[in-house]
């Protein structure tokens, strides 16, 4: 661990995730008056899923992983969630993550329910053809779970497109014919949708510069700190700065830096792909901790990377004024409050993050259509319906005169109650 994680780790609140999620869940379930049926059926999920994978590493050892899969509901559609590979990985972060695609996916407004699949792993110390028999044996594990109706994983932390090509390989091989949309996040060779890759973070600059609007914020006159250099924050931190946003301050696990004048974000995206995907050793800024860049002086802030990064402990020292969450569960609910009384606008990650669940719904639809779209096509379907999904949000937000979080809560698990009541009784 560099000084820099050993620093950020200590930001952290021991927040249970799910819990996390189930706080926030109680207050717009008071909110919306959910009767106790509803409340019990929605609160927890369908399905979890366990598996202990061994694995022959490449001493000649056998090593035993541990998988989960976790169904938060179906009652919109088939669930839809990620893969994670991170030592982080466990029953109740993947527990969370699920009822968040839940959620995510109601107000992406996308036919789907929600579930999340993880590997309590260390992806970056395993080489490929260990990562290969590890999530072959995953497929298989969960080859009753995943299915085109049923339930479509898709890349998340410490996942990308290989693994989903070897996810779509093993299940097709088992069930004997060629399934491409049982998983989304694919190569463009096997069926992956073009605009996938920067769906995410397309989508995070989109709801900022929606929120921008609202605040009578320039982008062209507003700085940002993104925190994770991964798919989300390195796309995130080129679209804004696309936008005319300053970026002045970026990090990864490795390492942080500050530049007053503004990253060139092409020119870090080209270090860290020249550099084993890390940004240690980049020298075109000052060297600060990861906990630095939560708190510098900057108009809005985007954590892109991890869970319980904005907490109790340091959201008083936050200065942005518009947080816009990349990262699934970055800031704690005790955070949430003190942001709140701040004034700090929160555009949360449900509503933020959702343009990679909205591509990879894009992608489920062009696999079973066998007809395949332009990048622009994608990228205006994407944009169109993330501005729709913010403003759904920001409406219910005003009506109840709620924060954005709970009004993302509010309207999700509005229209979730409705289609549990339209399916009757149990
Ligand atoms: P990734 O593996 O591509 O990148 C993660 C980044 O975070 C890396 O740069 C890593 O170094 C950095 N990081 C990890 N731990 C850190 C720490 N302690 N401090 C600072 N940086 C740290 O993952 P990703 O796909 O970009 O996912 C990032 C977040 O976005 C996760 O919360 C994920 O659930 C969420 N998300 C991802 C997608 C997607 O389409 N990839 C969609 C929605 C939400």
């Amino acid at each position: 661990m560099t000084p820099e994680t050993k620093e950020l780790k200590m930001t952290k609140e021991s927040e249970n995730p799910f819990q996390a999620m189930l706080s926030r869940f109680n207050v717009a379930a008071k909110i919306l008056n959910l009767d106790e049926d509803t409340y019990n059926i929605l609160k927890s999920p369908i399905k979890q899923v366990v598996v202990s994978l061994p694995i022959l590493m490449d001493n000649g050892k056998v090593q035993v992983f541990e998988g989960y899969r976790i169904v938060h509901s179906t009652v919109m559609g088939p669930s839809k969630g990620g893969i994670r590979y991170s030592m982080d990985v466990n029953l109740d972060e993947v527990k969370a993550l699920a009822a968040w695609m839940a959620w995510k996916c109601a107000i992406a407004d996308i036919p789907y329910g929600g579930s999340k699949g993880g590997i309590t792993c260390n992806p970056s110390k395993m080489s490929k053809g260990e990562l290969e028999r590890l999530t072959r044996a995953y497929t298989r594990s969960m080859y009753d779970i995943f299915g085109l109706d049923k339930d479509i994983p898709a890349p998340d932390m410490g996942t990308g497109p290989q693994e989903m090509a070897w996810i779509v390989d093993e299940y097709s091989r088992i069930k004997g014919e060629f399934t491409p949309g049982v998983v989304t996040g694919k190569p463009i060779n096997l069926g992956g949708s073009l605009g996938r890759a920067e769906a995410t973070g397309l989508g995070v600059m989109v709801s900022a510069i929606e929120a921008m609007k609202k605040l009578n914020m320039d982008p062209a006159k507003c700085t940002a700190a993104v925190q994770g250099f991964g798919n989300v924050g390195s796309i995130t931190a080129k679209q804004l700065s696309k936008k005319g946003v300053k970026i002045l301050a970026i990090s990864d696990h490795t390492s942080a830096f500050y530049n007053e004048n503004g990253f060139d974000i092409a020119d870090a995206i080209s270090y860290r792909d020249s550099n084993k995907g890390v940004l240690s050793g980049y020298n075109k800024g000052t060297l600060i901790t990861n906990a630095e860049v939560l708190t510098c002086n900057v108009d809005v802030l985007a954590p892109c990377a991890m869970e319980n990064q904005i907490t109790a402990e340091n959201a008083s020292e936050i200065k942005a004024k518009l947080i816009v969450e990349g990262a699934n569960g970055p800031t704690t609910a005790g955070a949430d409050e003190i942001l709140n009384s701040k004034g700090i606008i929160i555009v949360p990650d449900v509503l933020a993050n959702g343009g990679g669940v909205t591509v990879s719904y894009f992608e489920w639809v062009q696999n079973r259509s066998g007809h395949y779209w332009s990048e622009e096509e994608v990228n205006v379907k994407a944009e169109t319906s993330m501005i729709k999904a913010f403003n759904n949000i920001w409406n219910t937000s005003e009506l109840h005169k709620i924060s954005l979080r709970i009004a993302a809560y509010v309207y999700s698990i509005d229209k979730i109650a409705k289609g549990v009541k339209a399916k009757g009784n149990y």
